[in-house]
Formats: C-alpha cells, sequence, structure tokens
C-alpha cells in the first residue's frame, strides 16, 4: 500500500486534496475516523480488523487521528486506485484561523450538516472559508437514523427534510462562490453531490446508488426501525459512498491548480514559477505552502504544506520567503493512514510533511534558494459572523 501511495504521489490526476467542515457536534470526527477504518488505513497497533472495531473502540483510537495534520488513503473507484489526502481541520469555530489555513491545502470539502439540527452558522462560516478559498464543496447530511428513530419521520419527511438542507445550502453557495462557479458548484441530489446516511452506523446512501442498489427512503427507515443498521452498513458502507463521491464531484490539483493559483498567488502567471503551479507540474521551481507547524517527539519540528509546484526533497537546500532565511530538509514524508512516511521526494499536489524547515511557520512560502519566488497571499481569517443587536 505504501509503494502504491509513493506511485500514485506522480498521478496527480488521480489526487483528492479534502477537508471535512462543520458546525460543532455534527459528526466531523465520527466521519473522518470511519472513513479512515473502513479504508484500512488505522495504524498497525489497531490493525487486526479495523473495520470490525465497536464504536467504543474507535473512540478510544481516536487519539491518533486527531494529532495528524493529515491522513491519506487510497480508494478503488471504477477500477482506478485515488489516493485521498485527509487535511484535518480544527473542529471549532474559535480556530477559525486554522481551519482557511487547512482549506489552503486542500481542493474540494465535503460539509457536514446534521439532519436533525439543519444548517447552524456555523454551516455558513465553514461553506463561507471554503468559497473564499475556492474550495469546491459537496455536501453530506448526517445522522439520519436520529429522523428515523427519534423523530419517526416518514419518508416524504424525510426526503423534505433533505430538500430544505440542500436548498439552504445552494443558496449559500451561490451567494458565496466564486462568479464563474456559482452555477457549476451548486450540490445536487440528483447526480450524487449529495450524500445522507449515519457517520456513527457506518451507512451512507446517495440517489445515483439508490437507484443501483434499489435500497429507497423506506427500505432505510425499515432498516433503521429493525435495527438492522449493521446490515445497511454492510450494503451501502459510508467509505464507499463518501470517498466515491469525493473522487467523481471534487476536483484532482491538475484540475483545480488552473483557477485556483492566480487567487492566492499573486505572481506572475506567465513566468514559469507561475506555468508550473498552473499546470501541477513537478519538474520545475519549488512552490510550497506550509499550512501547519506541529512538534513531534522524536521528530521535531514538522511543517505540513501542500506542494503547488516543482519537487522538495530531502536534505535539500530550500529558501524560506516569509523569514528571508535558508533552511535545509531533513526529512521529507507523505502520509500512510494517519502515520508519516519518509521518501526521498515529494512532488507537486501533494501534502509534504517537512522536518528541518526550522523557523517554517504556517503560512510560510518555500522555494528554491537560487530561484526566490513571490509569496502566496497571506489568509484573511474568517470566524462567526458578527451578530449586532439594534
Ligand atoms: P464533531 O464535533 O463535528 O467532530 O462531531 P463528533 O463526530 O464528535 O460527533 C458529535 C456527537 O454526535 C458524538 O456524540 C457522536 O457520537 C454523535 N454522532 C455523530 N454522527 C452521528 C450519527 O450519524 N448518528 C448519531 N445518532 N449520532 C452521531
Amino acid at each position: 500500500m505504501i509503494s502504491r501511495i509513493k506511485e500514485l504521489m506522480y498521478e496527480p490526476e488521480f489526487i483528492r486534496n479534502i477537508g471535512i467542515v462543520a458546525h460543532i457536534d455534527h459528526g466531523k470526527t465520527t466521519l473522518s475516523d470511519n472513513l479512515l477504518a473502513g479504508a484500512g488505513m488505522l495504524s498497525e497497533d489497531l490493525a487486526g480488523d479495523a473495520r470490525s472495531l465497536d464504536f467504543d473502540e474507535q473512540e478510544a483510537a481516536r487519539g491518533i487521528t486527531i494529532d495528524a495534520a493529515s491522513v491519506s488513503m487510497v480508494h478503488k473507484f471504477s477500477g482506478d486506485d485515488y489516493l485521498i489526502n485527509l487535511i484535518d481541520t480544527p473542529g471549532h469555530v474559535d480556530f477559525g484561523g486554522d481551519v482557511t489555513r487547512a482549506m489552503r491545502a486542500v481542493d474540494g470539502a465535503v460539509v457536514v450538516v446534521c439532519a436533525v439540527e439543519g444548517i447552524m452558522p456555523q454551516t455558513e462560516t465553514v461553506f463561507r472559508q471554503a468559497l473564499k478559498e475556492n474550495v469546491r464543496p459537496v455536501l453530506f447530511i448526517n445522522k439520519v437514523d436520529r429522523l428515523i428513530n427519534e423523530l419517526k419521520l416518514k419518508p416524504e419527511e424525510l426526503q423534505n427534510r433533505f430538500l430544505k438542507i440542500i436548498a439552504e445550502s445552494n443558496k449559500l453557495i451561490k451567494n458565496m462562490a466564486p462568479k464563474d462557479k456559482r452555477d457549476q458548484w451548486k450540490v445536487d441530489v440528483t447526480d450524487g453531490s449529495v450524500a445522507f446516511g449515519s457517520a456513527y452506523h457506518n451507512w451512507a446512501i446517495n440517489i445515483p446508488i439508490m437507484q443501483k442498489s434499489g435500497i429507497n427512503f423506506k427500505d432505510i427507515i425499515d432498516f433503521c426501525n429493525e435495527e438492522r443498521q449493521k446490515e445497511l452498513a454492510q450494503k451501502v458502507p459510508i467509505t464507499d459512498v463518501l470517498l466515491g463521491m469525493v473522487v467523481e464531484h471534487l476536483p484532482s490539483p491538475l484540475e483545480s491548480q488552473a483557477y485556483r493559483v492566480p487567487t492566492i498567488w499573486d505572481g506572475d502567471i506567465e513566468s514559469e514559477e507561475g506555468q508550473v503551479m498552473i499546470k501541477t507540474e513537478s519538474d520545475g521551481p519549488l512552490a510550497v505552502m506550509v499550512t501547519n507547524v506541529s512538534v513531534d517527539k522524536h521528530a521535531g519540528e514538522i511543517a505540513t504544506g501542500r506542494v503547488y509546484g516543482g519537487t522538495i526533497e530531502k536534505g535539500s537546500e530550500v529558501f524560506l520567503v516569509g523569514s528571508h532565511a535558508k533552511a535545509r530538509t531533513q526529512q521529507v514524508g507523505v502520509f500512510f493512514g494517519a502515520e508519516r512516511v519518509n521518501t526521498d521526494k515529494v512532488p507537486a499536489g501533494n501534502i509534504v510533511a517537512i522536518t528541518g524547515a526550522r523557523g517554517a511557520v504556517a503560512g510560510e512560502t518555500i522555494c528554491d534558494v537560487d530561484r526566490k519566488i513571490k509569496e502566496f497571499e497571506g489568509i484573511e481569517h474568517i470566524s462567526e459572523p458578527v451578530v449586532t443587536v439594534a
């Protein structure tokens, strides 16, 4: 599997860099952990059969994912392997700045909305943070089990509830997306860019999969009422449905960098470094943006970031643009599940973990020593809308 990740790294068409964002308690952590377990990417310690962990065991295992700045999974879709890098976004809006920074590293976002509560103020904030960074959203309506088991909704009522959440999301997308993306980026229940399910019980479904599997709203209600959600999770596992949605509806770096680079970097697009970033080329001037710095008790400071252009190599001299300082990378790594795996080099389109880039802070631009590039644009922090009382 590690060697597969190292191969896929060089095929940006088969990479998806994504974040999961949500209002607090809507299920972001539960979903992230279950995706990782479902993709068979929990660490060795938990190996055994991660899929069969019951929920408490999974909760106990959480410490592992919580500390990782990024986790990676390989997912097979229509016969091809895809490398999916899931970048951690802090769960609370107090860390609004960090959410925005994480959005800088990704191309797509799964917006999780609790079916019981619906769109909340922080849902609006995370939509704004993603769309402002030119990050395309898809929608996951979570906790559907509660609509059935607690609120006892009928099939039409379920559908109406979903339609309301979808309509409200599209209103936000229309208002906040870049002008040329407003229509294109609408989520659509019929094309599968909206899914609904239960992160807790590990199942999810969307209209295309309903049509393929023959499972309808009434069946879902029966599975929930008859306490057969485990069976439902086997028929429509959340990992397959959500990662399938990510692969199909969220852009690869190759597609996304072409329109994102001009909005996050105001250097000369016609220059060599501009063109290398626009085309996600690994051969050419280096351009990395650091999005997170953490401290590991063995490796010391680890800077995680997105490689936009060129290739970063271990043991190479680089230039930190913001700090006006040279540094030497010790190790460069990619993620395997939640673990860092060192490698020799990491090319454009990927998320890299760098040790040795001493002094690098989140927001720092890293480039070659002999080809200094313009800094990535500063990140504007977006937090909760201010409510004024008249
Ligand atoms: P976060 O704050 O968005 O990361 O939310 P968590 O993943 O921590 O979930 C908040 C609470 O909702 C936890 O108690 C979860 O067990 C619960 N939860 C998450 N997803 C579901 C779901 O699909 N169904 C039900 N019934 N509970 C859920």
